[in-house]
């Protein structure tokens, strides 16, 4: 059987018997598992993580830790530390003495202070730095420490309120391997909050994408990429193409689509649909090919093909961004460079091209209306 290490039950947070912060949230994590709450800001995540962490009481509803209702429990009581975007270290102590400060107050032996300090420090290595002041460190290293010092107490869950936010691009992404490291060492609960969907996708084994103070999909990052619910979803999650329309036909595994900017185009039928309903997909850029040559469809197989004009490209290195023009409308199609570029026939702006994509690679949001999308 599974265990279940924080459990949020119709949690919802009203902030001054007015505003719905967390609307009506249910959410089961499991022991161990890397969980994100990812969202745009305002959404709802650190409050989420406050209630967890005994900071904030919900409005209603219920949490449960290892099976303990834990509403009512003062913070310190509770087996769950937090990590701070801004580290929240204590200027006028060293790094060791950050580490030990809750050991310390808790009146452990020395011996024992040390012995466990210096696993924090091996831990997050940061051997070398045990005498400095904190303004002696970089970003990386106070988020080092300070991540030590919530993990020395040995919680049960480590609660991270956008810990990497502060770091610059290069080494974020080091923090990242790092923190999966680390979690992967420690074998707790990790609650991670962030707005950067990279981050929640790199590290994550659950996602939890929220909107507006409700959950809008939950699963594992293969799931809300490739199979998203709804356009929300669709676009803060990576970027893609939308599709509006009505069902003009629908002919075994797939089904003709009216829509309003790119004529008739045949989708995948990931889901049942009939003759005049209004669906919305979604087709991420990188199933779109870009050629100068007109593509030949293998026997058996369906393709889309549209002809446009690159409208811009941006070159990434590794890919290049392309937005081509059909008629009025536009359509996103990302390349990745698996060869040298100079074995590949290079697209520029304003060449004439076929944009084209197998139908099997389109997704059905299954809830449409209610998120404007641009098509
Ligand atoms: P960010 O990524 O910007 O930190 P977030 O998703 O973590 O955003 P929250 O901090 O949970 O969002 O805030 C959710 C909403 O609740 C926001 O609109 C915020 O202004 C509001 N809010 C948070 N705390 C309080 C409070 N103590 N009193 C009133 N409103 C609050």
């Amino acid at each position: 059987m599974k265990e279940y290490s924080v459990v949020l039950s119709n949690v919802t947070k009203i902030f001054d018997d007015s505003f719905t912060a967390v609307d009506n949230v249910s959410l089961t994590i499991e022991q161990g598992e890397f969980f994100s709450l990812l969202g745009p800001s305002g959404c709802g995540k650190t409050t989420i993580l406050r209630m967890i962490a005994g900071f904030e009481d919900p409005t209603f509803g219920n949490i449960t830790l290892n099976g303990k209702n834990i509403i009512g429990t003062p913070p310190n009581e509770r087996e769950v530390n937090t990590v701070f975007q801004n580290y929240a270290l204590f200027p006028h102590l060293n790094v060791f003495e950050n580490i030990a400060f809750s050991l310390r107050l808790r009146r452990e032996p020395e011996d024992q202070v040390r012995r466990k300090v210096k696993e924090m420090i091996e831990l997050t290595r940061l051997n070398g730095h045990v005498e400095k002041m904190p303004s002696q460190l970089s970003g990386g290293q106070k988020q080092r420490v300070a991540i030590a010092r919530a993990l020395v107490g040995r919680p049960t869950v480590l609660l991270l309120d956008e810990p990497l936010a502060a770091l610059d691009a290069k080494l974020r992404q080091h923090m990242l391997v790092e923190l999966d490291t680390i979690h992967d060492e420690v074998g707790i609960t990790f609650i991670y909050v962030t707005h950067d969907q990279s981050e929640a996708m790199s590290i994550s084994d659950h996602v939890a994408v929220m909107n507006e103070g409700e959950i809008i999909q939950l699963g594992t990052p293969f799931e809300v990429y490739e199979s998203p619910v709804n356009a929300f979803v669709a676009n803060f999650i990576g970027e893609t193409n939308f599709f509006t329309g009505n069902v003009v036909k629908v002919e075994d595994e797939y089904f003709l689509l009216d829509t309003e900017k790119f004529g008739e185009i045949w989708f995948y039928k990931d889901m049942e649909v009939i003759e005049g309903q209004e669906i919305q997909v979604s087709l991420r850029p990188e199933k779109v090919k870009v050629t100068r040559d007109m593509p030949v469809a293998p026997e058996g197989v369906k393709l889309n093909v549209l002809k446009g004009v690159v409208d811009e490209t941006i070159y990434l290195g590794n890919q290049t961004k392309y937005t081509v023009a059909i008629g009025q409308s536009y359509l996103k199609a990302f390349k990745q460079h698996v060869r040298y570029l100079f074995d590949e026939v290079i697209i520029t702006w304003k060449d004439d091209v076929y944009v084209w994509w197998f139908a099997d690679d389109s997704y059905v949001l299954r809830e449409t209306g209610g998120v404007p999308v641009e098509e």
